[in-house]
Protein backbone atom coordinates (compact mmCIF):
# COMPACT_ATOMS: atom_id res chain seq x y z
CA UNK A 1 0.00 0.00 0.00
CA UNK A 2 1.58 3.66 -1.38
CA UNK A 3 0.35 5.44 1.57
CA UNK A 4 1.68 2.84 4.29
CA UNK A 5 5.09 3.13 2.65
CA UNK A 6 5.36 6.80 2.44
CA UNK A 7 4.40 7.18 5.88
CA UNK A 8 7.18 4.36 7.02
CA UNK A 9 9.21 6.29 4.83
CA UNK A 10 9.08 9.87 6.42
CA UNK A 11 8.73 7.83 10.08
CA UNK A 12 12.54 6.32 9.58
CA UNK A 13 13.91 9.70 8.25
CA UNK A 14 12.71 10.86 12.21
CA UNK A 15 14.08 7.88 13.45
CA UNK A 16 17.44 8.29 12.02
CA UNK A 17 17.18 12.03 13.15
CA UNK A 18 16.51 10.86 16.73
CA UNK A 19 19.32 7.97 16.96
CA UNK A 20 21.84 10.87 15.54
CA UNK A 21 21.15 12.93 18.36
CA UNK A 22 21.31 9.75 20.86
CA UNK A 23 24.92 9.28 19.41
CA UNK A 24 25.62 13.11 20.38
CA UNK A 25 24.26 12.61 23.73
CA UNK A 26 25.71 9.11 24.38
CA UNK A 27 28.97 10.70 22.87
CA UNK A 28 28.57 13.37 25.61
CA UNK A 29 28.13 10.98 28.49
CA UNK A 30 31.25 8.73 27.62
CA UNK A 31 34.03 10.92 25.69
CA UNK A 32 33.39 14.46 24.90
CA UNK A 33 35.66 17.24 26.25
CA UNK A 34 33.66 19.19 29.00
CA UNK A 35 34.62 21.99 26.67
CA UNK A 36 32.56 20.65 24.25
CA UNK A 37 28.87 21.01 25.98
CA UNK A 38 27.95 24.06 24.55
CA UNK A 39 28.11 22.85 20.92
CA UNK A 40 26.77 20.10 21.71
CA UNK A 41 23.98 22.00 23.24
CA UNK A 42 23.11 23.33 19.96
CA UNK A 43 23.70 20.45 17.76
CA UNK A 44 21.57 18.65 19.70
CA UNK A 45 18.32 21.53 20.14
CA UNK A 46 18.89 21.23 16.34
CA UNK A 47 18.24 17.79 15.45
CA UNK A 48 16.10 17.20 18.35
CA UNK A 49 13.80 20.36 16.34
CA UNK A 50 14.25 18.78 12.83
CA UNK A 51 12.75 15.43 14.09
CA UNK A 52 9.98 16.82 16.35
CA UNK A 53 9.11 19.20 13.10
CA UNK A 54 9.07 15.99 10.88
CA UNK A 55 7.39 13.98 12.94
CA UNK A 56 4.56 16.56 13.35
CA UNK A 57 4.20 17.45 9.89
CA UNK A 58 0.48 17.54 8.12
CA UNK A 59 1.62 15.30 5.80
CA UNK A 60 2.48 12.73 8.49
CA UNK A 61 -0.95 13.47 9.56
CA UNK A 62 -2.73 13.13 6.19
CA UNK A 63 -1.23 9.98 5.83
CA UNK A 64 -2.53 9.11 9.54
CA UNK A 65 -5.77 9.99 8.72
CA UNK A 66 -6.05 8.45 5.80
CA UNK A 67 -4.90 5.14 7.06
CA UNK A 68 -6.94 5.20 10.45
CA UNK A 69 -9.08 1.74 10.83
CA UNK A 70 -7.24 0.51 7.35
CA UNK A 71 -5.46 -2.83 9.32
CA UNK A 72 -8.36 -3.03 12.18
CA UNK A 73 -9.23 -6.49 10.74
CA UNK A 74 -5.78 -7.55 11.44
CA UNK A 75 -4.77 -8.80 14.91
CA UNK A 76 -3.65 -5.97 17.86
CA UNK A 77 0.27 -6.87 16.94
CA UNK A 78 0.10 -7.30 13.30
CA UNK A 79 3.18 -4.45 12.97
CA UNK A 80 1.17 -2.46 10.47
CA UNK A 81 -2.30 -2.04 12.56
CA UNK A 82 0.55 -1.09 15.45
CA UNK A 83 2.65 1.26 13.60
CA UNK A 84 -0.55 2.95 12.94
CA UNK A 85 -1.59 2.79 16.59
CA UNK A 86 2.11 3.84 17.94
CA UNK A 87 2.33 6.64 15.33
CA UNK A 88 -1.05 8.27 16.16
CA UNK A 89 -0.39 8.22 19.74
CA UNK A 90 2.87 9.81 19.68
CA UNK A 91 2.34 12.44 16.89
CA UNK A 92 -0.96 13.39 19.61
CA UNK A 93 1.37 14.03 21.85
CA UNK A 94 4.18 15.76 19.87
CA UNK A 95 1.98 18.10 18.04
CA UNK A 96 0.72 19.54 21.90
CA UNK A 97 4.09 20.37 21.82
CA UNK A 98 5.90 23.35 19.96
CA UNK A 99 9.23 23.08 18.24
CA UNK A 100 10.54 25.93 20.59
CA UNK A 101 10.11 23.55 23.47
CA UNK A 102 11.53 20.97 22.41
CA UNK A 103 14.43 22.76 21.43
CA UNK A 104 14.59 24.89 24.32
CA UNK A 105 14.38 21.16 26.57
CA UNK A 106 17.29 19.93 24.70
CA UNK A 107 19.91 23.00 25.15
CA UNK A 108 18.66 23.08 28.77
CA UNK A 109 18.86 19.56 29.57
CA UNK A 110 22.05 19.63 27.19
CA UNK A 111 23.72 22.33 29.87
CA UNK A 112 21.96 20.67 33.26
CA UNK A 113 24.02 17.45 32.28
CA UNK A 114 27.23 19.21 32.43
CA UNK A 115 26.33 20.96 35.15
CA UNK A 116 25.02 17.90 36.94
CA UNK A 117 28.39 16.24 36.60
CA UNK A 118 30.17 19.24 38.20
CA UNK A 119 28.04 19.70 40.99
CA UNK A 120 28.06 16.11 42.23
CA UNK A 121 32.11 16.03 41.64
CA UNK A 122 32.06 19.06 43.96
CA UNK A 123 29.10 18.07 45.75
CA UNK A 124 27.50 21.62 45.56
CA UNK A 125 23.76 21.58 45.37
CA UNK A 126 23.83 25.36 44.34
CA UNK A 127 25.38 24.87 41.20
CA UNK A 128 23.06 22.69 40.13
CA UNK A 129 19.36 24.26 41.37
CA UNK A 130 19.02 26.77 38.11
CA UNK A 131 19.46 23.98 36.01
CA UNK A 132 17.02 21.70 37.91
CA UNK A 133 14.85 24.87 38.10
CA UNK A 134 14.42 25.30 34.35
CA UNK A 135 13.69 21.33 33.93
CA UNK A 136 11.52 21.75 36.37
CA UNK A 137 9.29 24.63 34.49
CA UNK A 138 9.47 23.08 31.29
CA UNK A 139 8.25 19.76 32.83
CA UNK A 140 5.47 21.93 33.97
CA UNK A 141 4.92 23.09 30.81
CA UNK A 142 4.90 19.91 29.01
CA UNK A 143 2.86 18.18 31.58
CA UNK A 144 -0.03 21.39 31.33
CA UNK A 145 -0.03 20.79 27.73
CA UNK A 146 -0.23 17.23 27.69
CA UNK A 147 -2.86 16.42 30.52
CA UNK A 148 -6.29 17.17 28.74
CA UNK A 149 -5.18 14.92 26.35
CA UNK A 150 -4.39 12.12 28.81
CA UNK A 151 -7.18 12.85 31.14
CA UNK A 152 -9.70 13.01 28.13
CA UNK A 153 -8.17 9.24 27.07
CA UNK A 154 -8.46 8.12 30.19
CA UNK A 155 -11.64 9.47 30.89
CA UNK A 156 -10.75 11.26 34.18
CA UNK A 157 -11.64 14.88 32.95
CA UNK A 158 -9.89 17.31 35.63
CA UNK A 159 -10.77 15.19 38.93
CA UNK A 160 -7.79 14.42 39.70
CA UNK A 161 -5.48 16.98 42.37
CA UNK A 162 -3.96 19.57 39.83
CA UNK A 163 -0.36 18.15 40.89
CA UNK A 164 -1.38 14.39 40.37
CA UNK A 165 -2.90 15.21 36.78
CA UNK A 166 0.54 16.66 36.10
CA UNK A 167 2.17 14.03 37.52
CA UNK A 168 -0.23 11.61 35.15
CA UNK A 169 0.51 13.16 31.91
CA UNK A 170 4.28 13.18 32.99
CA UNK A 171 4.45 9.06 34.00
CA UNK A 172 2.30 8.62 30.99
CA UNK A 173 4.71 8.55 28.49
CA UNK A 174 7.50 6.79 30.48
CA UNK A 175 4.56 4.14 31.43
CA UNK A 176 1.47 4.04 29.04
CA UNK A 177 -1.28 2.89 31.23
CA UNK A 178 -0.02 3.55 34.78
CA UNK A 179 -1.33 6.48 36.56
CA UNK A 180 -0.35 8.46 39.74
CA UNK A 181 -2.95 6.78 41.91
CA UNK A 182 -2.08 3.14 40.68
CA UNK A 183 1.56 3.65 41.64
CA UNK A 184 0.68 5.01 45.03
CA UNK A 185 -1.36 1.30 45.14
CA UNK A 186 1.35 -0.79 44.52
CA UNK A 187 4.05 1.33 46.79
CA UNK A 188 1.14 0.87 49.82
CA UNK A 189 1.04 -2.68 49.28
CA UNK A 190 4.71 -3.11 48.94
CA UNK A 191 5.40 -0.99 52.39
CA UNK A 192 2.62 -3.13 54.22
CA UNK A 193 4.42 -6.15 53.02
CA UNK A 194 8.13 -4.91 53.30
CA UNK A 195 8.31 -2.58 56.66
CA UNK A 196 8.02 -6.11 58.94
CA UNK A 197 10.32 -7.89 56.35
CA UNK A 198 12.98 -5.59 56.65
CA UNK A 199 12.77 -5.38 60.46
CA UNK A 200 13.04 -9.24 60.83
CA UNK A 201 15.86 -9.02 58.25
CA UNK A 202 17.76 -6.23 60.11
CA UNK A 203 16.85 -8.29 63.57
CA UNK A 204 19.43 -11.44 62.70
CA UNK A 205 23.09 -10.27 62.40
CA UNK A 206 24.13 -9.29 58.87
CA UNK A 207 26.41 -11.50 57.20
CA UNK A 208 29.77 -10.57 56.47
CA UNK A 209 30.42 -8.69 52.79
CA UNK A 210 33.81 -6.98 53.49
CA UNK A 211 35.70 -9.24 51.20
CA UNK A 212 33.53 -6.98 47.89
CA UNK A 213 35.75 -4.10 49.54
CA UNK A 214 38.61 -5.37 48.43
CA UNK A 215 41.28 -4.18 45.82
CA UNK A 216 39.97 -5.35 42.56
CA UNK A 217 41.98 -4.39 38.91
CA UNK A 218 39.67 -2.61 36.48
CA UNK A 219 40.50 -4.20 33.67
CA UNK A 220 39.67 -6.99 35.36
CA UNK A 221 36.73 -6.21 36.65
CA UNK A 222 35.67 -5.36 33.13
CA UNK A 223 36.70 -8.34 31.56
CA UNK A 224 34.80 -10.23 34.41
CA UNK A 225 31.09 -8.56 33.60
CA UNK A 226 31.69 -8.18 30.00
CA UNK A 227 31.95 -12.46 30.15
CA UNK A 228 28.32 -12.51 32.00
CA UNK A 229 27.27 -10.31 29.24
CA UNK A 230 28.00 -12.31 26.88
CA UNK A 231 26.86 -15.46 28.28
CA UNK A 232 23.90 -14.22 28.77
CA UNK A 233 23.39 -13.72 25.29
CA UNK A 234 24.53 -9.85 24.47
CA UNK A 235 25.89 -9.83 21.06
CA UNK A 236 29.13 -7.68 21.04
CA UNK A 237 28.88 -7.38 16.90
CA UNK A 238 26.17 -5.10 17.77
CA UNK A 239 26.90 -3.58 20.75
CA UNK A 240 29.67 -2.24 23.06
CA UNK A 241 30.19 -1.07 26.54
CA UNK A 242 32.14 1.98 28.13
CA UNK A 243 32.41 4.24 31.02
CA UNK A 244 29.96 7.04 32.09
CA UNK A 245 29.29 8.56 35.41
CA UNK A 246 25.68 7.13 35.53
CA UNK A 247 25.71 3.34 33.97
CA UNK A 248 22.95 3.83 31.14
CA UNK A 249 22.30 1.73 27.87
CA UNK A 250 21.06 3.17 24.48
CA UNK A 251 20.25 2.22 21.47
CA UNK A 252 20.87 3.54 18.11
CA UNK A 253 19.49 0.88 15.52
CA UNK A 254 18.40 -2.84 16.64
CA UNK A 255 22.18 -3.12 15.11
CA UNK A 256 23.80 -1.33 17.33
CA UNK A 257 22.97 -1.22 21.17
CA UNK A 258 25.46 0.52 23.80
CA UNK A 259 26.24 -0.16 27.52
CA UNK A 260 27.88 2.18 30.20
CA UNK A 261 29.53 1.46 33.49
CA UNK A 262 31.05 2.95 36.44
CA UNK A 263 34.52 1.06 38.02
CA UNK A 264 35.37 1.64 41.33
CA UNK A 265 38.97 -0.07 41.88
CA UNK A 266 37.80 -1.20 45.52
CA UNK A 267 34.20 -2.17 45.57
CA UNK A 268 33.10 -4.96 43.61
CA UNK A 269 29.51 -4.56 43.17
CA UNK A 270 29.09 -1.05 41.11
CA UNK A 271 30.86 -2.44 37.79
CA UNK A 272 29.34 -5.67 37.92
CA UNK A 273 25.94 -5.38 38.61
CA UNK A 274 25.56 -2.10 37.23
CA UNK A 275 26.91 -4.32 33.54
CA UNK A 276 24.53 -7.10 34.21
CA UNK A 277 21.79 -4.30 34.83
CA UNK A 278 22.04 -2.34 31.55
CA UNK A 279 22.67 -6.15 29.46
CA UNK A 280 19.31 -6.69 30.40
CA UNK A 281 18.55 -3.56 28.78
CA UNK A 282 20.31 -4.11 25.50
CA UNK A 283 19.43 -7.81 25.28
CA UNK A 284 15.42 -6.37 25.13
CA UNK A 285 16.63 -3.78 22.42
CA UNK A 286 18.98 -6.11 20.36
CA UNK A 287 15.78 -8.60 20.48
CA UNK A 288 13.18 -6.56 18.69
CA UNK A 289 11.98 -7.71 15.40
CA UNK A 290 14.67 -6.45 12.47
CA UNK A 291 11.71 -5.35 10.56
CA UNK A 292 10.55 -3.08 13.22
CA UNK A 293 13.78 -1.16 12.71
CA UNK A 294 13.87 2.73 11.53
CA UNK A 295 10.16 3.16 13.14
CA UNK A 296 8.64 4.36 16.15
CA UNK A 297 8.13 0.14 17.48
CA UNK A 298 11.45 0.05 17.60
CA UNK A 299 11.06 0.26 21.36
CA UNK A 300 10.89 -0.96 24.35
CA UNK A 301 6.73 -1.48 25.34
CA UNK A 302 7.48 0.91 28.39
CA UNK A 303 10.20 1.95 30.76
CA UNK A 304 8.99 -0.12 33.41
CA UNK A 305 8.66 -3.28 31.20
CA UNK A 306 12.49 -2.28 30.16
CA UNK A 307 13.14 -2.06 33.39
CA UNK A 308 11.63 -5.54 34.15
CA UNK A 309 14.35 -6.77 31.86
CA UNK A 310 17.57 -5.46 33.55
CA UNK A 311 15.99 -6.16 36.84
CA UNK A 312 15.19 -9.76 35.80
CA UNK A 313 19.13 -10.07 34.92
CA UNK A 314 20.76 -8.44 37.19
CA UNK A 315 18.89 -9.85 40.84
CA UNK A 316 16.86 -13.00 39.74
CA UNK A 317 20.09 -14.41 37.77
CA UNK A 318 22.58 -12.27 38.92
CA UNK A 319 21.83 -12.45 42.35
CA UNK A 320 20.87 -16.11 42.51
CA UNK A 321 22.87 -18.98 44.67
CA UNK A 322 23.22 -21.16 41.75
CA UNK A 323 24.22 -18.19 39.77
CA UNK A 324 27.50 -17.40 41.55
CA UNK A 325 27.91 -21.26 41.92
CA UNK A 326 28.30 -21.64 38.42
CA UNK A 327 30.10 -17.97 38.14
CA UNK A 328 32.52 -18.27 41.84
CA UNK A 329 35.68 -19.90 40.62
CA UNK A 330 35.71 -17.84 37.39
CA UNK A 331 35.37 -14.58 39.45
CA UNK A 332 38.55 -15.85 41.37
CA UNK A 333 40.80 -16.52 38.62
CA UNK A 334 40.17 -12.94 37.47
CA UNK A 335 39.89 -11.41 40.78
CA UNK A 336 42.32 -12.78 43.35
CA UNK A 337 41.15 -11.07 46.25
CA UNK A 338 38.31 -13.07 45.96
CA UNK A 339 39.88 -15.83 46.85
CA UNK A 340 38.97 -17.92 49.83
CA UNK A 341 34.96 -16.22 49.22
CA UNK A 342 32.75 -19.36 48.85
CA UNK A 343 29.49 -19.49 46.70
CA UNK A 344 27.45 -19.15 49.58
CA UNK A 345 29.18 -16.42 51.44
CA UNK A 346 29.03 -14.59 47.82
CA UNK A 347 25.68 -15.15 47.25
CA UNK A 348 24.66 -14.12 51.24
CA UNK A 349 27.16 -10.62 50.67
CA UNK A 350 25.83 -9.98 47.03
CA UNK A 351 22.17 -9.89 49.15
CA UNK A 352 22.86 -8.34 52.03
CA UNK A 353 19.90 -6.13 53.21
CA UNK A 354 21.14 -2.88 54.29
CA UNK A 355 20.01 0.63 54.59
CA UNK A 356 22.41 2.82 51.94
CA UNK A 357 22.27 5.96 50.35
CA UNK A 358 23.14 5.16 46.67
CA UNK A 359 19.40 3.71 44.85
CA UNK A 360 21.62 1.76 42.23
CA UNK A 361 23.42 0.18 45.25
CA UNK A 362 20.58 -0.64 46.87
CA UNK A 363 19.79 -4.26 48.03
CA UNK A 364 16.28 -5.46 46.46
CA UNK A 365 14.28 -5.03 49.59
CA UNK A 366 15.27 -1.28 50.72
CA UNK A 367 15.12 -0.23 47.08
CA UNK A 368 11.35 0.62 46.86
CA UNK A 369 12.63 3.56 49.62
CA UNK A 370 14.53 4.52 47.03
CA UNK A 371 12.12 5.14 44.25
CA UNK A 372 9.34 6.00 46.46
CA UNK A 373 11.26 9.02 48.43
CA UNK A 374 11.63 10.46 44.23
CA UNK A 375 8.59 9.57 43.77
CA UNK A 376 6.98 11.91 46.39
CA UNK A 377 9.94 14.45 46.08
CA UNK A 378 8.42 14.78 42.10
CA UNK A 379 5.36 15.08 42.83
CA UNK A 380 5.61 18.15 45.59
CA UNK A 381 7.92 19.83 42.47
CA UNK A 382 5.40 19.62 40.06
CA UNK A 383 2.43 20.81 42.29
CA UNK A 384 4.82 23.44 43.27
CA UNK A 385 4.40 22.65 46.89
CA UNK A 386 8.16 22.14 47.11
CA UNK A 387 10.88 24.53 45.57
CA UNK A 388 13.89 23.61 44.11
CA UNK A 389 16.26 25.18 46.71
CA UNK A 390 14.42 22.62 49.48
CA UNK A 391 15.31 19.61 47.83
CA UNK A 392 18.30 18.94 49.72
CA UNK A 393 16.36 19.03 52.91
CA UNK A 394 13.02 17.52 51.58
CA UNK A 395 15.62 14.69 50.43
CA UNK A 396 17.56 14.20 53.74
CA UNK A 397 14.38 14.14 55.85
CA UNK A 398 12.55 11.12 53.77
CA UNK A 399 16.12 9.24 53.96
CA UNK A 400 15.59 9.60 57.72
CA UNK A 401 12.28 8.68 58.10
CA UNK A 402 12.35 5.97 55.28
CA UNK A 403 15.69 4.14 55.97
CA UNK A 404 17.08 5.92 59.41
CA UNK A 405 20.02 7.36 57.67
CA UNK A 406 21.51 10.78 56.48
CA UNK A 407 23.42 11.41 53.62
CA UNK A 408 26.59 12.94 54.72
CA UNK A 409 26.68 15.05 51.68
CA UNK A 410 24.37 16.08 48.45
CA UNK A 411 26.54 14.10 45.97
CA UNK A 412 25.49 10.77 47.97
CA UNK A 413 21.81 12.37 48.15
CA UNK A 414 19.66 14.51 45.89
CA UNK A 415 22.74 14.79 43.49
CA UNK A 416 23.19 10.80 42.90
CA UNK A 417 21.05 10.24 39.98
CA UNK A 418 21.40 11.25 36.64
CA UNK A 419 17.48 11.85 35.63
CA UNK A 420 16.76 15.00 36.15
CA UNK A 421 19.60 16.32 34.60
CA UNK A 422 18.36 14.35 31.76
CA UNK A 423 15.10 16.39 32.35
CA UNK A 424 13.49 13.30 33.56
CA UNK A 425 10.44 13.49 35.74
CA UNK A 426 7.83 10.91 36.19
CA UNK A 427 10.17 8.49 35.39
CA UNK A 428 11.65 6.56 38.45
CA UNK A 429 8.16 4.54 39.25
CA UNK A 430 8.82 2.58 36.38
CA UNK A 431 11.53 0.92 38.63
CA UNK A 432 9.37 -0.54 41.09
CA UNK A 433 6.71 -1.19 38.40
CA UNK A 434 9.34 -2.93 36.20
CA UNK A 435 10.98 -5.05 39.60
CA UNK A 436 7.44 -6.36 40.10
CA UNK A 437 7.04 -7.31 36.46
CA UNK A 438 10.63 -8.97 36.28
CA UNK A 439 8.95 -11.57 39.49
CA UNK A 440 6.01 -11.99 36.89
CA UNK A 441 7.92 -12.65 34.09
CA UNK A 442 10.50 -15.31 35.67
CA UNK A 443 7.94 -17.31 37.31
CA UNK A 444 6.30 -17.37 33.92
CA UNK A 445 9.34 -18.35 32.33
CA UNK A 446 10.25 -21.35 35.00
CA UNK A 447 6.41 -22.62 33.96
CA UNK A 448 6.72 -22.79 30.68
CA UNK A 449 10.15 -23.92 30.36
CA UNK A 450 10.75 -27.19 32.97
CA UNK A 451 14.38 -27.61 32.51
CA UNK A 452 14.82 -23.55 33.25
CA UNK A 453 16.59 -23.83 36.37
CA UNK A 454 18.98 -26.20 35.37
CA UNK A 455 20.33 -24.55 32.34
CA UNK A 456 20.81 -21.40 34.72
CA UNK A 457 22.55 -23.46 37.35
CA UNK A 458 24.93 -24.75 34.23
CA UNK A 459 25.61 -20.98 33.11
CA UNK A 460 23.52 -21.51 29.93
CA UNK A 461 21.06 -18.46 29.74
CA UNK A 462 19.64 -19.19 25.93
CA UNK A 463 16.37 -21.24 27.39
CA UNK A 464 15.65 -17.67 29.16
CA UNK A 465 16.41 -15.31 26.41
CA UNK A 466 14.56 -17.72 23.93
CA UNK A 467 11.64 -16.88 26.45
CA UNK A 468 12.09 -13.79 26.69
CA UNK A 469 12.27 -13.08 23.07
CA UNK A 470 9.54 -14.72 21.99
CA UNK A 471 6.99 -12.80 24.93
CA UNK A 472 8.36 -9.59 25.24
CA UNK A 473 11.24 -8.81 22.98
CA UNK A 474 10.65 -9.09 19.16
CA UNK A 475 7.13 -7.61 19.78
CA UNK A 476 9.38 -3.76 20.65
CA UNK A 477 5.96 -1.32 21.25
CA UNK A 478 3.59 -3.15 19.22
CA UNK A 479 1.75 -4.55 21.58
CA UNK A 480 1.27 -2.58 25.19
CA UNK A 481 2.88 -3.45 28.54
CA UNK A 482 -0.47 -4.56 30.60
CA UNK A 483 -1.12 -7.04 27.04
CA UNK A 484 2.09 -8.11 26.92
CA UNK A 485 2.37 -9.19 30.66
CA UNK A 486 -1.44 -10.58 30.51
CA UNK A 487 -0.14 -12.45 27.09
CA UNK A 488 3.25 -13.70 29.06
CA UNK A 489 1.95 -14.25 32.81
CA UNK A 490 -1.60 -14.73 32.21
CA UNK A 491 -1.72 -11.74 35.17
CA UNK A 492 -1.91 -8.10 35.28
CA UNK A 493 0.88 -6.24 37.47
CA UNK A 494 0.45 -7.24 40.94
CA UNK A 495 2.70 -6.67 43.62
CA UNK A 496 2.05 -10.06 45.00
CA UNK A 497 4.67 -12.28 43.42
CA UNK A 498 7.65 -10.00 44.28
CA UNK A 499 6.44 -9.91 47.83
CA UNK A 500 6.44 -13.90 48.04
CA UNK A 501 9.84 -13.92 46.12
CA UNK A 502 11.47 -11.33 48.51
CA UNK A 503 10.15 -13.19 52.02
CA UNK A 504 11.11 -16.36 49.98
CA UNK A 505 14.92 -15.42 49.69
CA UNK A 506 14.94 -13.12 52.85
CA UNK A 507 12.42 -14.05 55.61
ZN1 LIG B 1 17.58 0.24 34.34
Amino acid sequence: MEQLQNLKTLLAETADLSHAAAVLEWDQETHMPAGGAGARGHQLATLRRLAHERFTAPEVGDLLDRLAGAFDDRPEEDPDRALVRVTQRDRARATLLPSEWVSAFAEATSAAREAWKAARAADDFAAFAPHLRRIVELNIEKADRLRPLVAEERGTGYAPAKADARYDALLDEFEPGASTASVTAAFDELRAGLVPLVEEVAARPAPDDSFLHRDFPEDAQWTLGLEVARAFGYDMNRGRQDRSAHPFSTSFAISDVRITTRLDPHFFSPAFFGTLHETGHALYEQGIAESLDRTPLADGASLGMHESQSRLWENLVGRSLSFWEHWMPRAQEALPALSGVDAGAMYRAVNVVRPSLIRVEADELTYHLHVLLRFEIERRLLSGALDVADVPDAWNESMRSYLGIVPPSNADGCLQDIHWSLGAIGYFPTYTLGTLMSVQLFDAARRDTPALDDALAAGDYAPLLAWLRERIHRHGRSLTTPDLLRRATGQDLDAGPWLEYARGKYA
